[in-house]
């Protein structure tokens, strides 16, 4: 049975995150404003293509706390850099994934890489919140750095599926994860398809990083967002023209969820402890 759309929503108007972001959030501030209909992704910011000029000093965000989630970063254009209270430290470019679990709390940065700051280009990047089961919130941070080629790859007539995260016909993706969830990008040649088999209590998206596909006869530009409804288990996509989608499908984490700027807790009495320990330094120490 297919998974019926519920409906496509254009980019919200961009905002900047520091000064390097600037993104479209399609949930949970605008686009879809209720903070379980994706769960367990809690946030998506997308940076649609942007052309920066070059720059001395590098763009981005500066030292900042997280608790609670991980933060997944996926570049398409350009390079992005992080540091963290942990001691990790990285590069991603085109195609890399960066996955940072929080849990317990970090600190970190994330900024424009030297290189690219410094020539300056198209930047184009997602950042996910994906948010932690209650019993694994406090467990102890850490950093998956994946790269492109190792991406689970699913090629097909017409295309190439990556699978970053979970699983596509037993072709698991590199990322450890701590509940059911898939991430994958989908590449599709012009005017071909594929129908993706997915869990039909899953929350599921897509948004389309490039070009343009038809779903249910209904077109689907770039960077536009297509929500699916949780009754069925197939979704046929068909390229209009050379595309890519990130397709994001989780079971929902079904507990309360209560988030308070940088943090992603279960109750209030938990967002009081992370900032009174984010106030006495329990974070780390991060220059
Ligand atoms: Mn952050």
């Amino acid at each position: 049975m297919q998974k019926k759309l519920e409906r496509i929503i254009p980019p919200p108007p961009p905002h900047m995150v520091g000064d390097g972001f600037r993104v479209h959030n399609f949930f949970p501030a605008a686009g879809i404003q209720n903070k379980q209909r994706m769960s367990p992704f809690f946030m998506l910011d997308y940076a649609s293509p942007y052309h920066f000029p070059p720059s001395e000093t590098q763009r981005g965000v500066d030292v900042h706390p997280h608790r609670g989630f991980e933060t997944v970063t996926i570049a398409y254009q350009g390079k992005v850099a992080h540091h963290d209270s942990a001691g990790n430290h990285g590069v991603i470019g085109e195609g890399d994934v960066q996955w940072m679990t929080a849990a317990s709390g970090v600190l970190h940065k994330e900024y424009h890489e030297k290189d690219f700051s410094q020539k300056g280009g198209t930047f184009q990047m997602v950042q996910l919140w994906v948010n932690l089961p209650a019993q694994y919130k406090m467990t102890t941070p850490r950093y998956q750095e994946i790269k492109k080629e190792k991406m689970g790859q699913h090629a097909f007539e017409g295309g190439m599926l990556e699978i970053i995260a979970g699983e596509y016909r037993e072709i698991k993706g590199p990322a450890q994860t701590f509940s059911p969830l898939n991430v994958y990008n989908l590449h599709l040649n012009p005017s071909k398809e594929i129908t993706l088999e997915l869990p039909a209590e899953f929350n599921t998206g897509m948004l389309v990083i490039k070009g343009s596909v038809t779903i249910e006869d209904q077109l689907v530009s770039a960077d536009h967002f297509a929500l699916f409804q949780n009754n069925g288990t197939s979704i046929t996509i068909k390229a209009k023209e050379s595309a890519t989608l990130l397709v994001l499908s989780g079971q929902p984490l079904n507990e309360p969820i209560v988030a308070y700027g940088p943090f992603l807790m279960n109750s209030w009495e938990e967002i009081e402890q992370a900032v009174e320990d984010f106030n006495n330094g329990k974070f780390g120490v991060l220059d």
